[in-house]
């Protein structure tokens, strides 16, 4: 969608969300807030991130194109219009990550209509906080080894079991759920279900502790939860489908879900800045050529991201749905981690000074950002697995035995 390929309403609504944005950007936060949605640990940085998604919501700049039955606002080609506008204008990411770029999409595509007016608006106005349950101790890579097990008792299934690395888990009031309801069948025997979390009986979750001192993401352990049939989402032994449906959205959201700060143009001028500030053999690092020359292969890389997610949105040059939101996947999260692995060069001795000492570049952002980027290149299924795929199914190669 060039800019010449825009309806006149689409440009009405740039020059509107770009207009709001500066009006309306929000104060500065009452404390600092981490780099992600997925690192968010407080109440009062939940609070602020959740006024602040409710904004944009009620602004128009989230739910753009959902249907107003389901508590969007009903446009076509709007939303990737508010989120690259959301990233330009660097304001807090949206802290429903997991509802806006998950379980919405997930619960348009194979919802009821009464699940679709019940949940997509919680989810798009950042009110009520989902978090997905996929991962177990068992079943990472291997999703469909799930041992949670949800058995039919009358009109509801009761669930036990334990899930991990359950990113916003504490704040969570749903979550997205696949569990076994069949030991006779790996894959068509599982089922998906939206379940409720916080404050529901038999529902216990506890935080973990990453290696940042961050406690995002946690482990979920169910005992005898009831769940009822009605927040079961399509058929009973349907859950490997519906949970391809949430894949490939969480895989292809780099997008989707207006994350501000993430973009990779402000990446590039904040090596620039840090490089003006620091020194490297008695030079400026700004000025040293070997600085110079990484940042620019940093920036070269940033540019084909860019041009890639303008690619995906040319039909012709699509020639496989999963080919772009993979390699996106995969290139966007190495990319976040080589520049933070340079900002840390830049640094230098003084990328060793972390987040709470005052003499640190940035206020600690580098090592931060470094040391959160591994996690970048686990979630959604890991780097390795990503080019599995990428080159099983998409490429053709010989299955890896
Ligand atoms: C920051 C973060 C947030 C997360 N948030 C969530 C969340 O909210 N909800 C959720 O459900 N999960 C979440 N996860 C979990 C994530 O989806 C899993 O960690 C991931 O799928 C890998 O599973 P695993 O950790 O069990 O590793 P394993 O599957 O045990 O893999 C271990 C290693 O072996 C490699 N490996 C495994 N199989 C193969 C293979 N066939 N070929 C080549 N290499 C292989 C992997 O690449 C990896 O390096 C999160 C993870 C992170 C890091």
């Amino acid at each position: 969608m060039t800019e010449a390929n825009l309806t006149p309403e689409q440009l009405e609504f740039r020059e509107y969300a770009q207009r709001w944005l500066e009006e309306n950007a929000p104060p500065p936060p009452p404390e600092r807030l981490p780099i992600t949605p997925i690192e968010v640990m407080t109440v009062g940085q939940r609070d602020y991130l959740q006024d602040w998604q409710y904004k944009c919501f009620a602004a128009g700049l989230v739910g753009a194109d959902y249907p107003k039955a389901y508590g969007g606002h009903g446009h076509t080609g709007f939303q990737r219009i508010a989120n690259q506008e959301l990233n330009r204008a660097q304001v807090p990411f949206l802290i429903n990550i997991v509802g806006l770029s998950m379980a919405a999409p997930t619960i348009l595509h194979h919802g009821t209509e009464e699940q679709k007016r019940k949940f997509i608006p919680g989810c798009l106005s950042g009110e009520e906080i989902w978090c997905q349950g996929f991962s177990e101790p068992g079943a990472g890579s291997d999703l469909a080894n799930q041992r949670t097990s949800a058995v039919r008792e009358a009109e509801d299934w009761i669930v036990n079991g334990h899930k991990v690395w359950t990113s916003l888990g504490h704040f969570a009031k749903w979550m997205i759920l696949v569990t076994r309801t069949s030991k006779d069948d790996k894959y068509n025997g599982l089922t998906y279900f939206l379940c409720p979390i916080a404050g529901h009986a038999g529902v216990t979750v506890r935080p973990l502790v990453k290696i940042t001192g961050e406690t995002g993401f946690n482990e979920v352990f169910f005992e005898d939860v009831r769940v009822p049939d009605a927040n079961r989402l399509d058929d009973v032994g349907k859950g490997w489908a519906v949970a391809m449906t949430t894949l490939l959205a969480e895989r292809g959201a780099s997008e989707g879900a207006g994350s501000g700060g993430g973009s990779g143009s402000s990446a590039i001028a904040d090596l620039i800045e840090l490089a003006r500030n620091s020194w490297r053999d008695g030079v400026l690092a700004v000025d040293d050529p070997v600085t110079r020359d990484a940042i620019i292969q940093r920036a070269i890389v940033g540019e084909g991201l860019r041009q890639n997610g303008r690619r995906a949105r040319v039909a012709a040059l699509c020639d496989h749905p999963m080919r772009l939101p993979l390699q996106q996947k995969l290139t966007a999260s190495e990319f976040q981690q080589d520049n933070a692995r340079l900002g840390v060069e830049i640094a230098g001795a003084s990328a060793s000074l972390y987040k709470l000492d005052p003499r640190a570049p940035d206020a600690g952002h580098w090592p931060l950002a470094y040391l959160n980027s591994y996690g970048n290149t686990i979630a959604a299924g890991t780097n390795e697995i990503q080019r599995n795929i990428l080159g099983e199914r998409v490429l053709g190669l010989p299955k890896s035995k």
